[in-house]
């Protein structure tokens, strides 16, 4: 994770602006559902996504195949069905 030097004061019912730099950098719109993630006392935002393969719902390397998704483990599973 990277220092970019910018600090937000919370308002008083703990909301945080996102500065518009940050949306840009991140290709985030004000309108773009995020989601966070927790690491420790650490809080991570991101763009929420909400593509997750057809079979066990990660969202882990997925490729698209006809409008849907499918992650490397179960297209390696399906791929050596004979396993
Ligand atoms: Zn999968």
């Amino acid at each position: 994770m990277k220092d970019i030097g910018m600090a937000r004061k919370l308002d008083g019912l703990g909301r945080l602006l996102i500065p518009k730099e940050i949306l840009n950098t991140c290709h985030i719109q004000p309108s773009d559902c995020i989601e966070f993630l927790l690491e420790g006392a650490t809080i991570s935002v991101t763009k929420y996504n909400d593509q997750t393969c057809e079979f066990c719902r990660s969202k882990e390397e997925l490729t698209a195949f006809k409008k849907r998704f499918i992650c490397s483990k179960c297209r390696y599973l399906i791929s050596h069905d004979d396993l």
